[in-house]
């Protein structure tokens, strides 16, 4: 707070352009003037104390033009012109600084000693000038006697204008003095009432009313409204504190009516305005203070930026004068209101559609294309001919409509690697759409607008993101989609398929129809049963049925490997995998139908190498190619933190050199322990079926999944119990009943198998029957297990053990038939891969064995049964030596 003050009788002075300091007041400025900056170093900043500086108003040579040769006028009679250019003593044509070289400058003769409280030194990058910022407390008035220069900056001698304290103490006794104090006072009261109760603030303000000499506060209320030039200059001429309460009441009255006539029309504002319309008006304001700033209208710019991506869009004319009326749409919108951000999300989409946007269509070279998917592909040889068939007469008769190619086959065989090369062939470009899982037709045809959230469907986001009209699209795992009540994706995908239809494909959140017809599809399927029948009428089915170890070999050792190493950052220079390994990692650590584990495996040994690789690096004798960095500028860098140390490679030194340089002594090669190590123990090994069949009761049963063939164990136990039949392994009701044929054949056939010594023994006397399929967590259904179940029942009643080698698939009857299954390709290939010898097969799947590649028959003896007895005499070593007796 301003208490009384020496002022000494010289002041350095800092001029104050149209403004005022007032006593009381507290400020915060930024001195970036040489002279300024001059001024503060020496006065303030070099010195112990808190300095003292004087601050001066002066006024701008145009504020004197408009407003004639008035220099401020004081109150209550005082000397009008007091403009100190017409003082002795002062030169008219002081300079500011070298800007404002002829600049007049227009000096008050009142000024205000201020205080330091605060300074801070900066230093402006990368000009390296000088600035600070200083906060200054306004103490008391002061007159100029005479101003003069010291240096770069104005000092000046001055008297003080405060009263002394007998002239206090003898104005205090003044009655007028008293009535102005209390008139004051009483409203200062209740501006503080007021600003209190709108900004809730404790009383703290009140407290000042009480403290500080009147006079004192009358100057701290003023400097605190924004009043202007001009009545703050007549409230520092107002020397006389009569004069000064008077104004200074004057003053804050006049705050105190705005302040209630404000209030009133907001309140008057509030009543009327809806919610709505209040927004608007903000909108406005908010608009105008933006236009004031130089604010960018990004909203305007972006719809312009819109509006023009549209028109390069290239939509066709209809779906042009739609797109413009949404656009008009969202231009009278505002960004805050619902359904803009919906509407623009819809515009954007419509303009980034292709909708005429296609790769190039070029001359096929069929050559080239079988080239390209012999170098892709390993074996395949029918699939490959009928890709080639399929771009030939797309070659003849580029618009033809001809089927769409529907990949058949278990996971990590290659259809999607097909698909792409199919789209490389014909150097388009290639989009996979998954469409496993997809119950919802909106996933196909998308959510209509009026959602919230709603979206397009995943055919045209797809077209969205690979923007041309003619992509390969692939239709991934289309047995996938299932149909429940949101409807059925698989009549939308029948519109998709249709190239009659598909010209005008109706995407719900589009609503405009796109064009389809360019786009070459193909699909992808684990199986084709759950395929809608319309669906698959559509599809030309090309089955991939998985490969031999043999070919996975070969698919690795030519495929896999080397774009593994490439992936990782080697080559063979750095790791080799002998075939043996390879040979290993499909034996014990793969027993999948295609070779996506396979190159999983192979990866996981790529990368332990990279780091072994990595690691080695920092052995490899680097330094006498390398200088150590040596720059001044650098050895501080250095000296600050010691660690940072910089190598560089001499300019002669190429790339060659460098890779030379990383290069390992010997590759690392592959070995047994090292695949340990990597893969960890092995998960499968030959001696697993053997060990799985070493007591009675279990036996091997081939089973067709989505992940192609597989070998299924069926164990079955007897324990004390009521005769009853217990079935665990996710089975589903096709399986059970099955159990029920299987458990029911043998007891009826029991004393012919020797089981049961008369007729009339129960198999079932005082025990129970527990059959389980392992895996337990895997869902299994279907008739093919019949014979596997009969096998593994004789088993634990005769308690004579299965062979390991055999596995077996077949439906059984009542009566005991062999009935035909289907996937028998698939699970002959699997027994194949998890070594089984012999597989008994229905008789009447013979023909399926076409299908089967002749290296895997070869290495195979395949068993035709008609009866389930002759799958029992096949399945036990020795034979069924109890057949001779069957009746049957
Ligand atoms: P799918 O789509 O049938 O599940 P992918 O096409 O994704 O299988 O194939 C998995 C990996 O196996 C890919 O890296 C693919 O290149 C490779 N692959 C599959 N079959 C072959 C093959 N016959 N020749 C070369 N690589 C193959």
């Amino acid at each position: 707070m301003a208490e009384s003050v020496d002022l000494p009788s010289r002041l350095a002075i800092l001029p104050f352009r149209n403004k005022v300091l007032l006593p009381g007041a507290i400020i915060r400025i930024r001195c970036t003037s040489p002279s300024s900056v001059k001024l503060v170093e020496q006065e303030l900043w070099q010195r112990e104390e808190k300095g003292l500086i004087g601050i001066l108003p002066v006024r701008d040579s145009a504020e004197i033009a408009t407003s004639g040769t008035a220099v401020s006028s004081g109150v209550g009679g005082e000397s009008a012109e007091r403009g100190l250019k017409n003082q002795a003593g002062i030169s008219e044509n002081h300079k500011l600084d070298s800007k404002n070289q002829q600049e007049v400058i227009h000096w008050h003769d009142r000024g205000v000693a201020a205080r330091a409280l605060h300074l801070s030194r900066g230093v402006e990058k990368p000009s390296g000038r000088v600035t600070y910022i200083v906060v200054l407390e306004g103490l008391c008035r002061f007159n100029v006697q005479e101003l003069s220069t010291r240096g770069t900056y104005y000092t000046a001698r001055i008297t003080s204008l405060d009263m002394t304290k007998g002239e206090m103490e003898l104005i205090e006794q003044d009655q007028e003095f008293v009535a102005l104090s209390r008139q004051f006072k009483a409203t200062a009261m209740e501006l503080i009432s007021i600003l209190e109760q709108k900004q809730k603030t404790g009383g703290r303000t009140k407290v000042l009313l009480e403290t500080v000499p009147v006079h004192k506060l009358a100057d701290i209320f003023v400097a605190s409204f924004e009043i202007s030039f001009e009545e703050q200059l007549s409230m520092l001429d107002s020397v006389d504190v009569k004069v000064r309460l008077s104004k200074a009441t004057e003053l804050v009255d006049r705050h105190l009516q705005s302040i209630r006539v404000a209030e009133k029309i907001t309140q008057k504002v509030e009543g009327q305005l809806s919610k709505s319309q209040k927004e608007f008006l903000l909108r406005q304001q908010m608009k105008a203070i933006k236009e004031e700033l130089g604010d960018n209208d990004d909203e305007e710019d972006d719809l312009v930026a819109l509006e023009r991506k549209m028109q390069g869009a290239g939509m066709p004319a209809s779906i042009w004068k739609h797109a413009l009326r949404e656009l008009r749409r969202l231009k009278k919108m505002q960004p805050q209101q619902p359904g803009y951000n919906s509407s623009r999300v819809y515009l954007e989409l419509l303009a980034d559609l292709p909708w005429e946007k296609a790769s190039p269509e070029l001359e096929l070279d069929l050559k080239a294309a079988k080239e390209r998917l012999d170098a892709d592909h390993y074996g395949l040889l029918k699939v490959k001919q009928r890709i080639i068939e399929y771009l030939a007469v797309r070659k003849l008769k580029p618009d033809a409509r001809g089927p769409v190619l529907c990949f058949v086959g278990p996971p990590g065989v290659g259809k999607t690697s097909l698909a792409s090369s199919i789209a490389a062939a014909l150097g388009r470009k290639f989009i996979r759409i998954s469409l496993g899982g997809v119950k919802d037709e909106a996933d196909i045809r998308g959510h209509r607008r009026t959602y919230i959230g709603s979206m397009p469907g995943r055919l045209i986001d797809g077209l969205k993101r690979v923007a041309v009209c003619n992509p390969v699209m692939l239709l991934d795992e289309i047995d996938k989609t299932g149909s429940d009540v949101r409807g059925d994706p698989a009549s939308a995908l029948l519109e998709v398929l249709d190239t009659e239809q598909n010209k005008t494909f109706n995407d719900h959140y589009l609503n405009v129809p796109f064009d389809l017809s360019k786009v070459i599809f193909v699909a992808t399927a684990n199986r084709m049963q759950p395929i809608p029948p319309p669906l698959l009428d559509r599809m030309e089915v090309i089955e991939l049925p998985g490969y031999t170890p043999e070919e996975k070999l070969k698919i690795a050792i030519r495929h896999l490997i080397p774009r593994v190493l490439d992936q990782h950052g080697l080559s063979s220079d750095f790791l080799q995998i002998p075939e043996d390994m390879v040979k290993l990692v499909i034996q014990r650590y793969t027993r999948e139908a295609g070779v996506r584990n396979l190159e999983r495996n192979l990866a996981a040994l790529a990368r332990a190498a990279a780091v072994k690789v990595a690691e080695q690096e920092h052995l490899v004798p680097f330094s006498k190619d390398v200088q150590r960095l040596s720059s001044p500028l650098l050895d501080g860098k250095l000296a600050e933190s010691a660690e940072v140390e910089m190598e560089v490679i001499p300019m002669g030194v190429n790339n060659h050199d460098i890779s030379d340089a990383f290069k390992v002594a010997s590759p690392m090669v592959v070995d047994e322990p090292m695949v340990e190590k990597v893969l960890g123990p092995p998960r499968y090994d030959d001696r697993e079926t053997a060990e799985r069949v070493a007591n009675p009761g279990v036996s091997v049963g081939l089973v067709w999944t989505a992940f192609g063939g597989e070998v299924q164990f069926v164990e079955a136990t007897a324990m004390v119990g009521k005769g009853d039949l217990h079935l665990t392994g996710q089975l589903g009701d096709v399986i059970k009943e099955s159990a029920q044929i299987a458990l029911t054949w043998v007891r009826a056939r029991a004393t012919e198998l020797k089981l049961a010594i008369s007729e009339e023994t129960n198999l079932l006397e005082g025990r129970d029957i527990h059959i389980h399929f392992p895996a337990g967590a895997v869902p299994k259904d279907g008739p093919s297990a019949g014979v596997t179940l009969v096998t593994s029942l004789v088993s634990l009643f005769s308690k004579r053990r299965v062979r390991a080698d055999t596995a077996m698939t077949g439906e059984m009857t009542l009566r005991g038939m062999v009935l035909p299954v289907g996937g028998v390709k698939d699970k002959v290939l699997a027994a194949h891969r998890y070594g089984i010898k012999r597989v008994i097969l229905p008789e009447r799947n013979l023909k399926d064995l076409v299908e089967v590649p002749a290296t895997v028959l070869s290495s195979l003896e395949i068993i035709l049964a008609k009866r389930v007895e002759d799958v029992l005499d096949q399945a036990f070593e020795g034979g069924c030596p109890w057949r001779q007796h069957s009746k049957l």
